[in-house]
Formats: structure tokens, sequence, C-alpha cells
């Protein structure tokens, strides 16, 4: 069997060309990295709860109009995704202050924002993806204004549907980070809500325990990253079939 191509590997993520042109198949890894990749660990099961929680979301925000690259899942570790030129940001939303914002501004940890920021970083990682304005991204040419006004409005159409979902299952959306990439149709270019949207890229805190759900339980050594993300899985009821515990089957 002729060997797939792989186009990009990532930290956590591979993308190999697809069945057909203008697809990628997306491949979730168990690689955990932190501290823009200074900590290093793999995770067992990690890339499977990622690919599960991801295609959850990403199913959602298609269901209310809200366009991502997302196809479907192919298997445990898989999905079969629209391929786009990735805008080269990081769209971080935040609804309450954690992270960087913390560091940034001297504003306590989970104190809730007056309303959601916006903020936008240059996705370079040896320069470990700087804060940057909207006037760095029209002066470098990275987006257009009609694309910047797009990509905030998706950013906050993304913000809603996560926190009423996270709601729902008693979870607080502090905040998250999405990537958005162009889809070409013809003379147009559409955007799309692109890469992944899980616990690696969000923090999510229980709303009655403060207990945390997300990545910051490997940045900061708070116990097992699976049982957290098991967790999230669980009360969303994003489940492998037959596994009625916390802990999916891991096959591959
Ligand atoms: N985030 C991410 N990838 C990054 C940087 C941030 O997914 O390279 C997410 C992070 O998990 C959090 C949000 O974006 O949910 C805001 O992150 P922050 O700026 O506070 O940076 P951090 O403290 O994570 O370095």
């Amino acid at each position: 069997m002729a060997r797939r191509k792989k186009i990009y590997e990532g930290k956590a993520k591979i993308l190999y060309e697809g069945p057909e042109p203008g697809t990628l198949v997306q491949y979730f890894k168990d690689d955990a990295t932190a501290f823009n990749a200074q900590k290093k660990d793999v995770i067992e099961g990690k890339g499977v709860l990622n690919n599960r929680l991801s295609e959850f979301f990403m199913t959602g925000l298609n269901q209310i109009g809200v366009p991502t690259h997302f196809l479907k899942r192919l298997n445990m570790r898989e999905q079969l995704v629209r391929s786009c030129e990735i805008i080269p940001l990081e769209i971080i939303v935040r609804n309450y202050a954690a992270g960087s914002l913390t560091q940034r501004l001297g504003i306590a940890e989970g104190t809730q924002l007056p309303r959601p920021i916006v903020e936008y970083c240059y996705k370079d990682d040896a320069l470990g993806d700087p804060l940057v304005t909207e006037e760095h991204i029209a002066a470098f040419g990275w987006a257009s204004q009609q694309d910047m006004d797009d990509v905030l409005s998706l950013a906050l159409r993304v913000n809603d549907f996560m926190s009423g979902v996270m709601l729902a299952v008693g979870i607080r959306l502090v905040d998250f980070k999405i990537e958005i990439g162009r889809v070409y149709e013809g003379d147009f270019q559409r955007l799309v809500v692109a890469d992944e949207i899980s616990p690696d890229s969000c923090r999510l805190w229980d709303i009655e325990t403060g207990q945390k759900l997300d990545k910051d339980v490997f940045r900061r050594d708070l116990g097992n990253l699976t049982d957290a993300y098991s967790e999230v899985a669980r009360r969303l009821g994003v489940m492998p079939k037959n596994s009625g515990h916390a802990k999916p089957t891991l096959i591959n």
C-alpha cells in the first residue's frame, strides 16, 4: 500500500494529504507540550479524546451555521477536514482572567471580565507567538480588514456557542484559542474555523469546585490529564460507543 503524504507535523497533530483534492486528514497525537514546547510529555489517550471533542464542537458549530473545516471523523485519531490557508494568528477569546492576561495586567485569576476580550497573537514558535494588534496585522498583510471583521464575528460566535455548551454541563469557559483559515471557492474566499477546539486550547473550570479540566493540569502538574479530558467528554456525552466508563477504549 502506498505511504500517504505527510503535509505538516505540528506539536499535537499531523496533517496528511486527503483522499480528494481540497481535503486533508488531521491526525491527533498523544504528545503534550507547554511553555513553547519547553515542557513535553506523551499522554496516552489524549489524541483520541481531542479527536472526539473537536469533532463534537466543530459539528455543533457547523450545525448553527458557523463554518468550520471539519468534514467527518474517520477513526479514533483521525478526521477528514477541508484544506485551508491558515491566517497566521492565534485568536484568543477571554471571559475570565487567566494565564498570560493575569501576568500582563495583574488581574487576579478568575476575575470575570466586563465583556469578552479578543486578542491576536502572531503564530511564530521562534518568537513565542507574540501578542499583536490589528495595526500589525494590517501593516504586515497577514489579513485584510474584511478578514478581521469576519474573524472577530466568528470568534464571538464560537465563544457564545462554547460558553453555552459548557455551562449546560457545569463547566465555565474561561478562555480559548482558535485558528481560522481561508477556503477558496472559485473566485470567492470564505473563512472557516480550523485546527482544533479541545481542552488543549481552552481553559475549562468546574463551576462548583473550580477544578481545572484543561491543559493547565499538564502545565501546572495538577494531576492526570486524560482523567480531566475524560470528565469533559463524559459530561458532554462524547464517548466512544460501548464504553460506559470515563476512559475511552484505546485501540490505536
Ligand atoms: N492557547 C493555546 N495555544 C497557544 C497559546 C494559548 O491553545 O499557543 C490557549 C490556552 O490554552 C488558553 C488561551 O489560549 O486557553 C489563552 O492562553 P494565554 O494567552 O493565557 O497563554 P498561556 O497562559 O496558555 O500561555
